[in-house]
């Protein structure tokens, strides 16, 4: 595999800038406020839809409408406010242990404090609270305090994997890491966001566009399958190519595919540019 991902610098540089050439360079809007807050938007975001977390997010406000309301919620109320997004349970646990840890090391409900520490210190304090991973810290690290964290949502692993920047056994942590260092100056935001525009509108998990993809010209599986024979009835190679390729991707990832969620719009309640 060490071949696949040889070059990764200038490959997603080049990636980056192909992307760019489709769907311009989104502005990242690094918001000033309340990382607290958006750290638990991030957590409701986790296997749920953006309507879904607001919905959910909207009753928790209107329920708990401080932090230290929030911290003091009976586990039971808060799983009844964020019912609405699924997966409640584990979520009002991540939301009440964060908080609780936070306050404890910090006495307050700040994270402001991450703001002067090294990425990685930062990520692997915010990996430390339970129900918290490498995908939700870096979301808040890159829209909350501007870093060059790289979140790696479903989207983002499908595409590199089938673009050979990632091997097709990496985990979203694995690949988020992996890439991280290779994206350049300034691009993790735009990146991240363009992948995650492209896996949604044309490397879709089933039957990608590949000959209407910008990446095609650097891509290895759509090569692959544009050059395939259609098998008919299928909608051409390119769908015949990337059924093929869906299979072995969902088999290397242990997450499948989400029903619909981005790491950034995760971030990004109420459809706004900023986290709110
Ligand atoms: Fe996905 Fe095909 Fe584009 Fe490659 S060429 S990134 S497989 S849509």
């Amino acid at each position: 595999m060490a071949e696949v991902v040889r070059g990764r610098s200038a490959r997603l540089r080049k990636v980056s800038g192909l992307l760019a050439g489709r769907f311009g360079r989104p502005e990242i809007c690094i918001h000033e406020t309340d990382p607290v807050r958006n750290l638990v938007v991030t957590i409701l975001s986790q296997n749920t839809t953006d309507a879904n977390r607001d919905r959910a997010y909207d009753c928790l406000a209107k329920r708990f409408p401080t932090l230290p309301a929030l911290a003091a919620a009976r586990p039971s109320d808060l799983e009844e406010a964020i019912r609405v997004g699924g997966l409640a349970k584990a979520k009002a646990k991540a939301i009440l242990g964060a908080l609780a840890r936070i306050r404890e090391d910090r006495g307050g409900y700040s994270l402001a404090f991450l703001r002067g520490m090294p990425l990685s210190e930062a990520r692997e304090y915010l990996t430390s609270f339970p129900g918290v991973g490498v995908k939700t810290a870096n979301i808040l690290l890159l829209f909350s305090f501007g870093m060059p964290a790289f979140p790696v949502d479903t989207h983002v692993l499908r595409v590199t994997k089938r673009l050979g920047l990632v091997p097709g056994t990496s985990t979203l942590s694995k690949a988020a890491l992996s890439l991280e260092p290779h994206v350049g100056t300034g691009d993790h935001g735009p990146l991240h966001l363009n992948l995650i525009r492209l896996g949604r509108e044309v490397c879709r998990p089933r039957n990608p566009l590949c000959a209407e993809c910008p990446l095609l010209t650097v891509c290895p599986e759509g090569k692959r399958s544009t050059k395939a024979p259609a098998t008919g009835g299928s909608g051409g190679a390119a769908a015949g190519g990337g059924r093929s390729e869906v299979k072995r991707s969902r088999a290397g990832s242990p997450h499948g595919e989400p029903r619909t969620e981005s790491p950034s719009e995760a971030a990004q309640p109420k459809g706004k540019g900023c986290i709110a």
